[in-house]
């Protein structure tokens, strides 16, 4: 099972949106997804950084691998709308860690009013859907993929990740099926 895991105050819509679409794509792989009750964004006032108004990814990861190893589940995945960042890196989208199975994304920098566009449509879940599948990738042992319409290719930055499309390529796509195996 994967688990995805709301943290603080995340719009509802999209989360749902996102559990949705990675369920279907990795029930063919006999990993269905769900949606647990949401943490408090609170557990991790550790991780902010005032001098940035950003958090760092890293800490998430742990507490969410804690999670993994609670309920057993395959891999977790959480999704804020905190501003995240890793070191040397002015932002990032998500973090994984394969050996803790345990991801997060954040919507602050995926939100179209970020950028100025408008925010009708489905620009955010169509993002946030992209990322999430990124880092589930990374999970389970996907790197980076010089393909750009491939989900496994590096988001620079936001035109990256409207470019590409939800999916694995075919050869991502072989290399998750075999370590599968
Ligand atoms: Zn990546
Ligand atoms: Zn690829």
């Amino acid at each position: 099972m994967i688990l995805v895991v709301p943290i603080g105050d995340v719009d509802t819509r999209t989360v749902e949106a996102v559990s949705r679409f990675v369920g279907s794509y990795y029930s063919r792989l006999g990993l269905p997804a769900r949606v647990s009750d949401p943490i408090p964004a609170e557990w991790f006032s550790d991780a902010y950084n005032p001098s940035r108004n950003q958090f760092i990814g890293r800490v998430f990861l742990e507490t969410l691998g804690g999670i993994k190893a609670k309920t057993g589940a395959r891999a977790v995945l959480g999704i804020t709308s905190l501003d995240l960042y890793e070191k040397g890196l002015n932002f990032i989208f998500g973090l994984a860690h394969p050996g803790m199975g345990a991801a997060i994304i954040s919507t602050f920098r995926l939100r179209p009013e970020f950028y100025g566009e408008e925010t009708t449509g489905n620009l955010l879940i169509e993002r946030a859907v992209k990322e999430a599948m990124h880092e589930l990738g990374h999970i389970f042992g996907l790197g980076h993929c010089p393909n750009r319409w491939c989900v496994m290719h590096f988001s620079n930055s936001i035109l990256d990740t409207d470019v590409k499309g939800p999916y694995y390529c075919t050869s991502c796509e072989l290399k998750l099926k075999k370590n599968w195996g």
